[in-house]
């Protein structure tokens, strides 16, 4: 601190100033307390930049040009009676759904792929399932056939 009298500086615990022996520890008692370092004031967050708004174009109406996608249909009825016909067509008519149709009917179009897919799986097993059930009988009927060929040709 330091004297109020002379302006001396006066170590801390002594009790008059040193220059001219003015009580100091008057002074320290008068003394307006250090004011407290004022806390720094919270910087403020940025305010966000408001999200620019984006302007609604709103979507022309879609213009319908043509009537029900008949390739859709024809892909789910052929799924059930020729699977790979079916499922060609469904994809073709699936992926043409959204090509103006007022009955884009794609639901059918999906319909048609997954019934045509699963049934060509269903006839692959079914294939291999009954070949190689068959396949040893008709092995076993030409060989009975080629030794009863052999006793005929034999025979004569
Ligand atoms: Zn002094």
């Amino acid at each position: 601190m330091f004297c109020r009298n002379c302006g001396q500086k006066i170590e801390d615990g002594m009790m008059f100033c040193p220059n001219c022996g003015t009580k100091a520890a008057f002074e320290r008692m008068s003394a307006p307390a250090p004011e407290p370092e004022p806390a720094p004031e919270p910087e403020p967050a940025p305010e966000p930049e408001p999200e620019p708004r984006p302007v609604r174009i709103s979507d022309p109406a879609p213009v319908y040009t043509k009537g029900t996608n008949g390739l859709a249909v024809a892909g789910f009825i052929c799924s059930f009676f020729f699977p790979f016909v079916g499922l060609v067509l469904s994809i073709i008519g699936l992926s043409i759904a959204d090509t103006g149709y007022q009955k884009p009917m794609r639901g059918l179009a999906i319909a048609g792929i997954i019934i045509s897919a699963v049934l060509l799986v269903l006839r692959v097993a079914l294939g291999a399932l009954i070949g190689s059930l068959i396949l040893p009988h008709i092995r076993e009927l030409f060989e009975s056939l080629f030794s009863y060929l052999n006793t005929v040709i034999r025979a004569a």
